[in-house]
C-alpha cells in the first residue's frame, strides 16, 4: 500500500484511482503495481471526502441515505500492558479512521457490511447470544449486545462499515470499528450517552463478546482524542489530561508489516494471566495491592522470592513503564524533548527483554529508527510480536526519516514497510448527518 500526503487527494481503492490525477499527484507513482492510494492528511477534508464515499456506497448497497459516525484508530506513544494493570497510558487518536453509515430500520435486524472486506452479515437484536462467533462482524455485534445489555434499547439498523486503519496493525481498527458503530446505534435510537461511557461498554464488547481482553486504551482515546493532544489516562480513576505534543515533532509510525498471529492473540492474555497471578502472590505480603499499579519498585524488590524469574520480570516490566509514562507527559507538559529518546529506549529494551512482546523485525525498526537524524525516540507500540513502532522525528526531517527506514528496513528484513507520518487527531464524531436524524447524541 502506498501512503501519500495531500490535501485534496483520496482514494481508497484501486479501481477507483484516476491515473492522470493519481500522476499528477504522485510524480513517481509506477504505475499498475500500486494497489492502494490513501491520503494521511487527518480532518476535515479527508473526513468529509471519505463520508461522501461512505454514503455512495450506502446507497447503492442499501438504497436511501445515511447518517455517518467517524471513529480513529490510536497510536501508544508509551505505556504498553499498563491499561489492565490500572497503570498509565500516553495514546493519542490518529488520522486514520473507521466510518460507519447508519439508517434505521422498522425490524429489530441488524444488516451489516463491511466495505473493507467486502462481506455482508445479519443479526437479530432479539436474538444476539453472548458470545461472537470469531468473525468481523463480532465486533459490531458485541457493541450492540453491550449497548442492550447496558439498558440502551436499539432500534433495527442498516450499517455499511468501511475504514482506513490498517486492520489488525496494532493502531486499533479495532476499537475504531467499535467506537463508530456504538455511536451510529446509539444515534438511530436516540439515545444520548457520554464519551467514557461508550469507551467502556465498547471495551466490554470485545473482552466479552470478541473474547479479547483487552484494557480500556484504545476504545477511551478513540472517544475522547483531541487533535495535537496526547491523552494521559490513569486507567484505573479513568481520569484524564489532554496533554499537548511539541509542535515541530512529528508522529512516525513504521509498519514492520508482520504480525505473528499464534504469539499475538495467545500471549496478551497469557501476560494477563501472569499479571493477575503476581497480584495474587505479592499481596499475601502486600494486602493493599489490588493490581500492580499498586506496587512500588522498592516493594517489588523486597518481595521478589514470592515470585518465579519469569513474574518478577513481568512485573519489573509494569513498574518501570508506569513511571516512564508519567516522565515522559512531565516531558511534554514543560514542552521538552531531551530525554525522550532515553525513555523510549528504556520502555523498547523493557517489552523486549522483561515482557518479552517484541520479536526481530521490531528491534531491526526500532535500530534503524535510532540511527537517523531527527529522532527524538523510538520504540515498539501496542500489543506486541510485530505490527508497529512510533518515533518521535523532527517535522523538518520527517520525510527523509521516511525514506531512509524505508530502504533500510527493506534490505535488513526483504519487506517494504508502510510508515505513516502522522499527527494527533480528534476522537469520535459525526461527520454526516441524514436530514431526519439531525440529533448529537454524544457528549
Ligand atoms: P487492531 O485493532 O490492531 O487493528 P485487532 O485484531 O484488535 O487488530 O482487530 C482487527 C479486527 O477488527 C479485524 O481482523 C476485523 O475482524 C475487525 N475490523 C476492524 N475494522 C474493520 C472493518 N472496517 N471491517 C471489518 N472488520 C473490521
Ligand atoms: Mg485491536
Amino acid at each position: 500500500m502506498l501512503m501519500v500526503r495531500c490535501p485534496d487527494f483520496v482514494r481508497s481503492s484501486r479501481d477507483e484511482i484516476d491515473d492522470e490525477r493519481t500522476r499528477t499527484h504522485l510524480p513517481n507513482w509506477a504505475g499498475p503495481t500500486v494497489e492502494t492510494v490513501q491520503c494521511l492528511c487527518s480532518g476535515k477534508r479527508t473526513g468529509m471526502n471519505k463520508a461522501r464515499e461512505v454514503l455512495g456506497s450506502f446507497k447503492a448497497r442499501f438504497g436511501t441515505g445515511a447518517s455517518v459516525y467517524k471513529a480513529p484508530g490510536r497510536v501508544n506513544l508509551i505505556g504498553e500492558h499498563t491499561d489492565y494493570n490500572e497503570g498509565f497510558v500516553l495514546p493519542a487518536a490518529i488520522g486514520f479512521s473507521c466510518w460507519a453509515g447508519i439508517a434505521p430500520r422498522e425490524d429489530r435486524k441488524l444488516v451489516l457490511y463491511s466495505g473493507n472486506l467486502g462481506e455482508g452479515r445479519e443479526a437479530d437484536l432479539d436474538n444476539l447470544g453472548s458470545r461472537g462467533s470469531g468473525q468481523w462482524s463480532d465486533y459490531p455485534i458485541g457493541v450492540a449486545w453491550a449497548l442492550e445489555a447496558a439498558g440502551y434499547r436499539l432500534r433495527g439498523a442498516d450499517l455499511y462499515i468501511s475504514g482506513d486503519v490498517p486492520l489488525g496493525a496494532g493502531l486499533s481498527s479495532s476499537a475504531a470499528i467499535e467506537v463508530s458503530t456504538g455511536y451510529a446505534l446509539l444515534s438511530a435510537a436516540g439515545h444520548a450517552i457520554d464519551r467514557t461511557k461508550l469507551a467502556v461498554l465498547c471495551q466490554r464488547a470485545e473482552n466479552e463478546f470478541v473474547g479479547a481482553r483487552v484494557g480500556i486504551m484504545d476504545q477511551f482515546v478513540s472517544c475522547h482524542g483531541q487533535a495535537g493532544h496526547a491523552l494521559l489516562i490513569d486507567c484505573r480513576s479513568l481520569e484524564y489530561r489532554a496533554q499537548k505534543l511539541p509542535a515541530k515533532v512529528k508522529l512516525v509510525i513504521c509498519n514492520t508489516m508482520v504480525k505473528h498471529k499464534l504469539q499475538a492473540g495467545g500471549e496478551y492474555n497469557v501476560r494477563r494471566a501472569e499479571c493477575e497471578e503476581a497480584v495474587r502472590k505479592l499481596s499475601a505480603a502486600l494486602p493493599q495491592v489490588r493490581s500492580l499499579r499498586d506496587v512500588s519498585s522498592e516493594e517489588l524488590a523486597q518481595n521478589r522470592n514470592l515470585l518465579s524469574e519469569t513474574l518478577y520480570r513481568r512485573c519489573r516490566h509494569i513498574i518501570t513503564e508506569n513511571k516512564r509514562v508519567q516522565d515522559v507527559a512531565e516531558l511534554f507538559e514543560q514542552g521538552k524533548v531531551v530525554g525522550l529518546r532515553e525513555l523510549m529506549a528504556a520502555s523498547h529494551e523493557s517489552m523486549r527483554d522483561d515482557y518479552e512482546i517484541s520479536c526481530r523485525e521490531l528491534d531491526v525498526m526500532v535500530e534503524i529508527a535510532g540511527r537517523q537524524r531527527g529522532v527524538y525516540g523510538a520504540r515498539m507500540t501496542g500489543g506486541g510480536f510485530g505490527g508497529c513502532t512510533i518515533n518521535f522525528v523532527d517535522a523538518e526531517h520527517a520525510a527523509e526519516f521516511q525514506a531512509r527506514v524505508s530502504a533500510e528496513y527493506e534490505t535488513a528484513i526483504g519487506l517494504r514497510p508502510d510508515i505513516y507520518i502522522c499527527e494527533a487527531s480528534q476522537g469520535a464524531e459525526l461527520v454526516e448527518a441524514a436530514a431526519e436524524n439531525l440529533t448529537r447524541v454524544i457528549r
